[in-house]
């Protein structure tokens, strides 16, 4: 069982519902590099988790973040 960086559930795809499990290490630690992005070997897709909907496309989450201007 792999989890989810996000929300540490068992990492499972959101469009399938097949749980994640890299078929090598390489494929482990890609994970942990959010910027690489992770496709399901179920159905093919863009990696989503099930649980907390982050995205494994190799982008990080900062849409939200258009400056720092405090
Ligand atoms: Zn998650
Ligand atoms: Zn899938």
């Amino acid at each position: 069982m792999i989890p989810c960086t996000s929300c540490e559930r068992p990492l499972t795809c959101d469009a399938c519902g097949v749980l994640y499990e890299p078929e090598s290490p390489d494929a482990y630690a890609a994970l942990s590099r959010i910027e690489v992005p992770v496709l399901c070997k179920g159905c093919g897709r863009m990696l989503v988790c099930r649980w907390c909907k982050l995205p494994y496309d190799g982008r990080l989450d900062d849409d939200d973040v258009a400056g720092n201007l405090g």
